[in-house]
């Protein structure tokens, strides 16, 4: 703990960590921070914040921190450090001769969910406006993106339905492929808070994770499901509330397209989705499936939160699609207490999806090929925009194998790290002529940068993070960036140095371009966050002051619309040389790729990454606790330690993906949703054996 005397002034502002949102005072002396105390009036966090947003300031003030830009010509010269002068003009440069070479399409951006909104905005727009192609992406990709999709496909926006205060209301939760006990710490709380007042919980998830049983909660029912099968067990969930007429008919009727339920409801109502049936994929007890689908549709209001283990699969959209059924065909969805809630990992990953950072739409999910859309955003910029969406992270790592994508601007975003089959990433990045790393620190991707511009943390600029409950709030400057400026200004620098006039002063005026430009922000402003504190969105002339609970009359879209989810197995196979499932999840203390915390004055923070095996796996293959295993896959190798557990049933192992030295993203593959191209994480063939060490 850092203690440097007494504070002299204090800033209300946001956790830069998980999809909470915690507000916290950070009270300062002179330049330093004193501590972070949790913001009692914060509407995400009422006063609570976990161990690891308490202790956040520490990577600010880190040794390790860049503050100076660098360059170089090849990715094997040592880096030269040079003004930001140099630095920007030459990126400019060098991004202007690979369009003049390669094409305007030889170049493009990924956005950060660490970043905030108005530093997302602002490169999407570098993007559209100035490098003139639709070639932005966000980190989002590789975890909600199934979510955007599946929820607008069948509610009409890309976004959870109700705010965390809802759980209090709850008589019924079910969570899927969510550790918030880990992941969402302080949202955690309050579940277990409502379910020591007597609300239920049904767990689906492969692994015995804390929710199942932690002193006081237990869960009603845990449906322990074998990696890769949650569509399964989904459809098995609506074949018994189908077939029991567990139905809420009259809200079907109203507010949902009949005939699209009567389609689905035939489809589930087969034998084949029956629980018992499903038992062979799931390896789920029927009629623990039967107790969960009576509990889910008669128990109550019922409130689903789901996290990455729904939308890390190859049908990723398809299950979250299948969450949306089950809450529409028994009304748990459109009033308080239940709904359909995706538990966002990063501080602003419903920030950077709201922004436009997909290459197919502008801010407030409209597509680029949507002629008033377009035509909106271009009298606004005094551009023409290419109405042709551009390519996703894959596809630019795809092409630069290819040979005709050639420059990258990542902002805020460890793709050598966090992203799966990590050898195709490393493969795209060495192949391309120009990277540039927006980071922190030297992170794994700036080993293949030519251009290392240093960002900076959320403490030392404005703007404002959305959270999973889709509640705007403001990060609020507390000291001087070291790096000397505020990310957007960087991104302003960049746009300038390409012949695009950005003039913004201060990021409330980003903000207000905006709300001109999305009509689910125009009420939001810098001055509104201030006096309120903090809005949900739509906030507008219809909801000026923000919407907890979204889809109360109508769904966004008019009428809710079931979709047919038929289970398609995933590709990836076990057999004789990787006879193990992977699966992948997060620990408290630690947070994504680490970069952040393992810099924080905590010694618990120096975890590492260890792999949980089944006792019966680990015998066979004469593995210890402890001891240090190789983990293989067909796509690579590494090695880290076991811990035998029962949390994992056999046939399963578990890591965390944490920690450089482990680099679990080494062994995961190429496989992705179909949908969205969101990777396949959480399901990996592998074989386990003892190993020397690293
Ligand atoms: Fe809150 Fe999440 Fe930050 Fe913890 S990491 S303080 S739960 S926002």
């Amino acid at each position: 703990v850092i203690e440097i005397g007494q504070p002299e002034h204090s800033k209300v502002t946001t956790c830069a960590y998980c999809g909470v949102g915690c507000s916290f005072k950070v009270e300062m002396r002179g330049e330093q921070v004193v501590r972070m105390v949790p913001y009692k009036d914060g509407k995400a966090n009422h006063g609570h914040s976990c161990v690891k947003g308490r202790f956040a300031f520490g990577y600010a003030t880190h040794r390790d921190r860049i503050t100076k830009p660098m360059i170089r010509a090849r990715i094997t010269d040592p880096w030269r450090e040079v003004s930001w002068d140099e630095a920007i003009a030459h990126t400019a440069s060098e991004f202007r001769r690979i369009q003049a070479t390669h094409g305007k399409d030889a170049v493009g951006a990924i956005t950060s969910s660490r970043c905030t909104n108005e530093e997302t905005y602002l490169v999407q727009k570098l993007v559209r406006a100035v490098f003139g192609n639709n070639n932005t992406d966000t980190c989002a990709r590789v975890c909600h993106s199934p979510t955007g999709y599946g929820l607008s496909q069948t509610f009409g926006t890309s976004a959870g339905t109700q705010d965390f205060d809802s759980v209090e209301h709850a008589d019924v939760m079910l969570l899927i492929g969510a550790n918030p006990t880990d992941g969402h710490p302080v949202f955690a709380s309050r579940m277990k808070k409502r379910l020591r007042e007597g609300a239920k919980l049904i767990v689906i998830d492969p692994r015995r994770i804390d929710l199942v049983r932690t002193p006081h909660v237990e869960a009603a029912i845990h449906l322990a499901i074998r990696p890769g099968t949650n569509v399964a067990i989904l459809s098995a969930l609506a074949h018994v509330i189908v077939t029991e007429n567990l139905i809420d008919a009259d809200y079907v009727r109203e507010r949902c397209e009949t005939d699209a339920f009567a389609d689905w409801a035939e489809f589930v109502a087969r034998e084949s989705n029956s629980p018992e049936a499903t038992a062979a994929i799931t390896g789920a007890d029927p009629e623990d499936v039967r107790a969960a689908a009576r509990l889910y549709a008669t128990g109550g209001n019922a409130a689903i939160y789901y996290g990455l283990g729904v939308t890390e699969h190859s049908q990723g959209t398809t299950a979250v699609m299948a969450l949306a059924n089950l809450a529409m065909a028994t009304g748990n969805i459109g009033h308080v207490g239940a709904g359909v809630n995706p538990l966002r990992g990063q501080n602003n990953v419903q920030g950077s999806c709201d922004m436009g950072s997909f290459p197919h739409e502008f801010t407030g999910y409209r597509h680029v090929s949507t002629p008033d859309v377009r035509a909106l955003f271009e009298r606004e910029w005094g551009v023409t925009i290419d109405p042709e969406p551009g390519l996703r992270i894959p596809n630019m790592l795809d092409a630069a194998i290819d040979g005709t994508f050639k420059g990258l601007y990542i902002q805020g975003e460890d793709i050598a790290q966090s992203d799966p089959d990590i050898r195709h990433i490393t493969a795209g990045l060495s192949a391309m002529e120009c990277v540039v790393v927006q980071d922190l620190f030297l992170n794994e991707t700036a080993q293949f940068a030519h251009v290392f511009l240093p960002g900076s943390t959320f403490l030392e600029k404005n703007g404002t993070f959305t959270n999973a409950e889709r509640r705007i709030q403001r990060v609020r400057k507390v000291m001087t960036p070291k790096n000397g400026y505020e990310d957007w200004e960087i991104t302003q620098l960049l746009a300038r140095a390409l012949g695009y006039d950005m003039n913004y002063h201060h990021p409330s005026e980003i903000m207000d371009e905006i709300a001109r430009l999305t009509p689910t922000f125009a009420n939001v402003s810098f001055d509104l966050l201030d006096r309120v504190g903090s809005v949900q969105w739509p906030c507008n002339e219809e909801a000026p002051e923000g919407t907890p609970t979204m889809h109360i009359d109508h769904f966004v879209r008019g009428q809710g619309r079931f979709f047919v989810t038929e289970y398609v197995p995933t590709d990836e196979k076990v057999g004789p040389r990787f006879p193990l499932l992977l699966t992948t999840g997060r620990i408290l203390s630690q947070y994504n790729v680490g970069a952040q915390t393992r810099r924080t004055q905590n010694s618990a923070w120096h975890e590492e990454d260890l792999l949980e095996i089944h006792p019966h796996d680990a015998e066979q293959r004469g593995v210890t606790d402890g001891s240090w295993v190789k983990l293989a896959s067909r796509a690579g190798e590494t090695s880290l330690r076991a811990k035998i557990t029962e949390r994992v049933a056999p046939g399963v192992v578990y890591t965390t993906f944490h920690h450089p030295m482990t680099m679990a993203n080494v062994v995961t593959t190429e496989y992705s949703d179909w949908a969205t191209n969101c990777p396949e994480y959480k399901v990996t063939a592998v074989q386990i054996s003892p190993s020397n060490g690293p």
